[in-house]
């Protein structure tokens, strides 16, 4: 990993840090929660979309750098531009994807908000398993074993992009016809087959909670040395999943006309949950974020999202982190039902993340938020 102390010295150098990420995902709600908070903001930015960041006056970064392609931001001539610029990174979804995690722990030498370790665990389905299941006692989906299919489950592939070729099987004949077809299709490669995994189906309702964990202030959820806050809730549009029950079809029927189940993101909507469910919802949180610390210290800094299912029993299940901004977060640019609770006043994730720069700034604990 890009050591510490590297990372030290860069922001000895810093006068007056900037706040910089890459124009997608959630870069809008960043920037203008960056300038809210008096911070200079850098877009790194595609050509093609920078009429797109200019387009929101309140939100656009205050200077672009330019790349073909976000992965230039790898680049050692763009990192040196944000080094002299003073910038310090958001990662958001995008960032990560687009860079990846092993090389933004390895070769990226400039300032990140949140711990970068935290990005490698987040990304493989073992280590997260390890982290929220093992370390943190979550509840997550069960894994089940292809030989002993005793319960529906949804079968997953790796790297499969929008949940592709996800399937659903009760019994061994289904597993195996399900990846029959997908293979003979052409959807799943026989390579991937192999990385076929099937986890216990959970039927209830989906909410994505983001949270907030700063080392640096006691005023939300007790949790590691500082606390956790509850800063909103939303629910993910996935097409096509989300609107194949207005076919009317069964699993039968829709596999027999070749419709095939996908989960692509396209839009988030605002939730909130029953007030007796908080307490597990905080509990879960300070769970990851305590397993965190021990696991890869300091652990999880920053925003992060649990990503639930609630069954009928009022169990919350987890079936994955996210270790940074979820795009859900945009819902609320103008704050949520939670962070009104919190605050009394409209603060966004994107707002929240420089307050917190700006508060370790000024008790002098920069290096204790950024890595
Ligand atoms: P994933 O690729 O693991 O993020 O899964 C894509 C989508 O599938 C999620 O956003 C959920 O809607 C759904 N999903 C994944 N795993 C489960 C599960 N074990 N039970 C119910 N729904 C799931």
């Amino acid at each position: 990993m890009f050591a510490k102390e590297n990372i030290r010295k860069i922001l000895s150098s810093y006068g007056n840090p900037a706040i910089a990420t890459i124009c997608s995902h959630s870069a809008l709600q960043i920037f203008a929660g960056a300038k809210q908070e008096g911070f200079r903001t850098i877009g790194i930015c595609t050509k093609d979309r920078m009429e797109t960041y200019r387009a929101f006056p309140h939100a656009a970064p205050d200077e672009f750098i330019i790349v073909e392609k976000f992965s230039d931001a790898l680049k050692p001539e763009v990192q040196k531009e944000l080094r002299e610029k003073n910038a310090i990174i958001i990662p958001h979804g995008s960032f990560v994807e687009y860079l990846g995690p092993g090389r933004i722990e390895r070769e990226f030498e400039v300032p990140i908000f949140g711990n970068r370790a935290v990005l490698g665990w987040e990304s493989d389905r073992e280590k997260s398993r390890l982290w929220l299941e093992k370390n943190a006692g979550l509840r997550m989906p069960a894994k089940v074993s292809p030989d002993k299919i005793d319960r529906l489950c949804i079968v997953k592939f790796d790297g499969a992009k929008g949940g592709r070729g996800y399937f659903f099987a009760s019994d061994r004949n289904e597993l195996d016809e399900g990846i029959r077809q997908r293979i003979e299709s052409g959807m799943v490669s026989e390579e991937a087959a192999k990385t076929a995994s099937l986890q216990e189906y959970v039927l209830g309702t989906r909410y994505y909670f983001h949270y907030f964990y700063t080392p640096l202030s006691g005023k939300g959820f007790p949790a590691g040395e500082g606390s956790v806050e509850l800063l909103g809730i939303d629910r993910r549009d996935e097409s096509n999943i989300d609107e194949l029950h207005r076919l009317g079809m069964d699993g039968g029927e829709l596999s027999k006309r070749k419709i095939n189940l996908s989960y692509t993101v396209t839009g988030n909507q605002p939730a909130v949950i029953r007030e007796s469910l908080l307490p597990a919802a905080f509990s879960d949180a300070r769970k990851v974020v305590e397993a965190s610390i021990k696991l890869f210290p300091p652990g999880i800094v920053g925003p992060f999202c649990l990503e639930t299912v609630c069954t009928p029993n009022l169990e919350i299940v987890t079936f994955e982190v996210s270790a940074r901004i979820v795009a859900g977060t945009n819902i609320y640019a103008d704050g949520s039902q939670y962070s009104h609770l919190f605050f009394g006043k409209p603060v966004s994730m994107g707002q929240r993340i420089a307050q917190e720069i700006k508060i370790a700034i000024g008790k002098n604990m920069l290096e204790k938020v950024v890595y």
